[in-house]
């Protein structure tokens, strides 16, 4: 029982590192673009829903904070004890 409870909250952390993982890309790849073509693929996406769009954002940062806070856990280089 308590190793099923254990893989639940692996499957939970990847799973949640996935989507946090995902929304930094989302959130990089969309920096470079206005950076490179002034072009902003959240805002055209999403532009006429300015509580989302401002949603994406403030999740891109909150994600970007929680990958940083445990990148230790899963990095092989940073998590190598030498
Ligand atoms: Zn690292």
């Amino acid at each position: 029982m308590n190793r099923n409870r254990g893989e639940e909250k692996m499957k939970n952390a990847k799973l949640i590192h996935i989507v946090t993982y995902s929304l930094v890309i989302v959130g990089a790849v969309n920096w470079g673009l206005v950076g490179l073509l002034n072009f902003n693929l959240v805002n055209t996406l999403l532009g006429s829903w300015p509580t989302v769009e401002k949603l994406v954002y403030i999740l891109v940062g909150a994600s970007a904070v929680y990958d940083f806070a445990t990148h230790m856990k899963y990095c092989k280089y940073c998590g190598e004890k030498k």
